[in-house]
């Protein structure tokens, strides 16, 4: 008898019925048009600047400030899941994630860094980065994922995406 898949309606994933188990991507599109991640431009700009490329991800500056030194570590491709990755591409992403953190904790000297991976409204996958501050805003609860309370000049934001550069 043929197996019969089933495909679930969000983020394109393909799972066997039988067995649940993960067989790949809807069609072969790795990028979404709707997708800020993918398409940068002005869909990107409605929350982030773009620092640079990382070795399989890309690097943002989240433009909401309140933890300051927030960033984005995006993976390449519009892909949902950690588990839709390879081993050697998920080795990667960590590595990056990690270099990013570093930078964080290196520029901006933070109590503690907060890692977030959500993307429920995505499914492009990617990790806030947020440094948190001993008896500063939200320490010791989870970070809100906008507050859209502090916003800087263009030339704040430059500042402060040289600096983060400045220590990768
Ligand atoms: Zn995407």
């Amino acid at each position: 008898m043929e197996m019969v898949l089933t495909t679930l309606p969000y983020c394109g994933n393909i799972f066997s019925e039988q067995t649940g188990e993960f067989l790949g991507k809807e069609g072969n599109d790795m990028k979404d048009q709707n997708c800020g991640y993918c398409m940068g431009g002005e869909i990107l700009a409605g929350f982030g600047i773009k620092i640079c490329d990382l070795q399989v991800s890309q690097l943002i500056l989240f433009k909401e400030q309140s933890h300051p030194g927030r960033v984005i570590v995006a993976y390449k491709d519009h892909v949902s899941e950690l588990v839709d990755i390879s081993p050697a591409d998920r080795a990667a992403f960590f590595e990056d994630v990690a270099r990013a953190a570093a930078a964080i904790h290196k520029a901006f000297h933070p109590d503690k860094v907060n890692y977030g991976a959500y993307g429920d409204g995505g499914c492009h996958l990617h990790f806030h980065i947020v440094p948190k501050y001993k008896d500063a805003f939200e320490w010791g609860t989870p970070f809100a994922m906008n507050p859209g309370k502090v916003y800087l000049s263009d030339t704040e934001y430059a500042e402060m995406i040289q600096k983060i550069k400045d220590n990768l």
